[in-house]
């Protein structure tokens, strides 16, 4: 199978609109494919490299029951990892519970309860952990195992983060555009702005809610999107995202409404509560 790859973009939106140049951030589209992932590799659904020494996670609400491994990431392979990495570790994990309600938070009424484990890989040397499957999950919370094959690309804010004025005027400019070109003319959010999928970093859509910003339970710094859990790796036929030739679901997770769950931290410091929010 090729690599899957972003094409390119339909046009570079700081063209017409400069001011978006200081809005810029990469992202790392993670782009998973169904594989055969070792505990070595960076995946989804893959087994995680976890010491047999070290007590596996569990879910307090639902009586102790083992998290599921959803993912794991090098440093070393996510171009947009690193500065999220806390100081001397070089792995993300990340664990859930495979239910839809619980409460730990504000943010995370609606969705799975997540762990994230941040390690150093090198000091996990002994055998291995085999966690026992939790008793009860919902098979849409269940990952497919798949490969990835990071991209980084560069993305641009909702435009609810963007100065209103600002707003408006892309607005005006995707009208003129509709007018003049017909329905094939980029739109700024689905096609110029955010790429659809799993990704590390980059910035966060609010379409199903508005923008609501996520700040830090311990300090109150607003906090940076991590990691985003998409039901979709595309945005539909004319995605100019497109992953052509691939699956829409590679990971068979669907969260929400076929949304997204996004995984908030604190900039400010990494040993601060994460967050989780749901689009
Ligand atoms: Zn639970
Ligand atoms: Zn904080």
């Amino acid at each position: 199978m090729t690599r899957p790859r972003t094409p390119y973009r339909p046009l570079d939106i700081t063209v017409p609109f400069p001011e978006l140049s200081a809005y810029a951030r990469t992202a790392t589209r993670l782009h998973p494919c169904p594989g055969t992932p070792t505990a070595a590799d960076s995946s989804v659904g893959g087994p995680l490299l976890w010491p047999a020494a070290e007590a596996w996670p569990v879910c307090g609400e639902h009586g102790g029951a083992p998290l599921l491994p959803l993912a794991q990431f090098h440093v070393g392979d996510v171009p947009d990892l690193p500065p999220f990495a806390p100081p001397g570790t070089d792995l993300l994990q990340v664990l859930w519970c495979p239910r839809y309600a619980h409460e730990d938070g504000p943010f995370s009424h609606f969705g799975p309860y997540t762990r994230l484990v941040w390690r150093r890989a090198a000091e996990v040397t002994g055998p291995l952990a085999v966690p026992s499957p939790p008793p009860v999950t919902e098979e849409r919370y269940v990952p497919v195992p798949c490969v990835v094959h990071p991209e980084q690309v560069v993305e641009y804010p909702f435009a609810d983060y963007l100065p209103k004025e600002l707003d408006q005027r892309i607005m005006a400019w995707e009208d003129e555009l509709q007018a003049r070109i017909g329905p094939s003319a980029p739109w700024y959010q689905y096609d110029l702005s955010l790429a659809p999928g799993w990704k590390i970093g980059g910035w966060d859509s609010w379409h199903r809610t508005d923008l609501v910003r996520v700040y830090c339970d311990a300090c109150g710094t607003e906090m940076r999107v991590l990691l985003t859990i998409d039901s979709y790796e595309g945005n539909g036929a004319a995605d100019s995202w497109g992953r052509y030739g691939d699956p829409g679901r590679p990971t068979g997770i669907a969260v929400g409404r076929d949304g997204e769950y996004r995984a908030f931290v604190c900039p400010a410091d990494p040993s601060h509560p994460h967050r989780m929010s749901m689009q």
